[in-house]
């Protein structure tokens, strides 16, 4: 059996068309929904990330901001940068870039973000809404990976979901998700006993761990959906042979380009055992972008109280 491969890049395309329209509509009326992006420090990981972001928000009209501190920023400075743009009415969206240095209180700056502005969807009354199945911001790549499954066809009433992964930005809020779908569902993490047997009755696997090609053939009903959110970079040889049953095109890989991405899935096993599945790269990873930017424009909506098209992920 050939697996069905799900192209987030294609499912992004078509949600930016879709964001695009809304956003022209909503220019109609007067409001320009406005994403401001905070970076502290020069992780230049997160500087990719934030430009990113920016760019994205530039191609589709919204208004953006970057605002760029240096790496000894207090705290207390950054508390006083979230409240001033907590206030300003041509900012919806609040994203602070994480990780955040050291020194900084991160779990007080992400909880001084206003909930109405909170894009990321970490606050804990959006995580609150998010549970009792309020209109909210969700976090955008469990959002993003209901739209993979929605926008494939893949039905979530009625499936066993698996999710191995407990962590606050993808485990737990998929979880939910999916059981707002109607699916039902396992959460997994370390200490679960005989974890491939518990994944193997999936229908819906998602696979949240950090840990390349972690999840093999043993761990994949035949037939399942695979989601696979991890990104991991190998970059020695020993590493590729050691993943790769066939690793004559990945060697070519870390050969030109220095390091070959894999996902927490074995990428061979999952094609010749699920039914379809998210590639790494280009699978769940292009929709985080495009749920931040719905999750922009569902903010300015939310705060006019103007009725939503739809609450991402749901
Ligand atoms: P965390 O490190 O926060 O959580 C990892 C989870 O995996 C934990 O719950 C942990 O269990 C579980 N785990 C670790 N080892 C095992 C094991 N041996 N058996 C079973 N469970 C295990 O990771 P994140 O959720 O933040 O991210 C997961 C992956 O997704 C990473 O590769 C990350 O890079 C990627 N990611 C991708 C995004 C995208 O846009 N595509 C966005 C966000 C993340 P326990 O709680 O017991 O320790």
């Amino acid at each position: 059996m050939t697996a069905r491969i799900l192209n987030g890049a294609k499912i992004r395309d078509s949600i930016m068309e879709e964001l695009g329209e809304q956003i022209r509509d909503l220019k109609t009326a007067g409001i320009t929904p406005g994403l401001a992006a905070v970076l502290v420090g020069e992780n230049p990981a997160s500087q990719i990330y934030v430009r990113s972001k920016v760019k994205t928000c530039e191609s589709l009209g919204l208004h953006s901001e970057k605002i760029e501190w240096p790496a000894d920023t207090s705290t207390e400075r950054l508390l006083g940068l979230v409240d001033d743009l907590n206030r300003r009415a041509e900012i919806d969206g609040i994203l602070v870039q994480l990780p955040l240095p050291p020194q900084v209180d991160s779990k007080a700056v992400l909880e001084a973000v206003s909930p109405a502005k909170d894009v990321d969807g970490f606050h804990p009354v959006n995580i609150g809404n998010l549970v009792s199945g309020r209109l909210g911001l969700v976090p955008c790549t469990p959002a993003g990976i209901i739209e993979i499954l929605r926008r494939s066809g893949i039905t979530m009433q009625g499936a066993r979901a698996v999710i191995i992964g407990r962590s606050d930005i993808v485990g737990k809020p998929v979880a939910m998700l999916l059981l707002h779908n109607h699916a039902t569902v396992t959460i997994c993490h370390s200490r679960t006993r005989d974890l491939p047997a518990v994944a193997r009755e999936a229908d819906i696997l998602v696979a949240a761990i950090g840990k390349p090609a972690f999840v093999t053939g043993e761990f994949i009903k035949p037939g399942a959906a695979v989601i696979d959110v991890g990104i991991n970079r190998l970059t020695t040889e020993e590493e590729v042979r050691r993943i790769f049953h066939a690793p004559a095109a990945a060697l070519e890989k870390l050969q030109s380009k220095g390091s070959v991405l894999v996902g927490d899935v074995q990428p061979e096993d999952v094609q010749e055992k699920a039914g379809a599945y998210t590639p790494v790269p280009g699978g769940v990873g292009p929709l985080t972008i495009a749920m931040l930017m719905a999750n922009t424009v569902q903010a300015a909506r939310l705060r006019r109280g103007i009725p939503s098209a739809k609450s991402a992920g749901r």
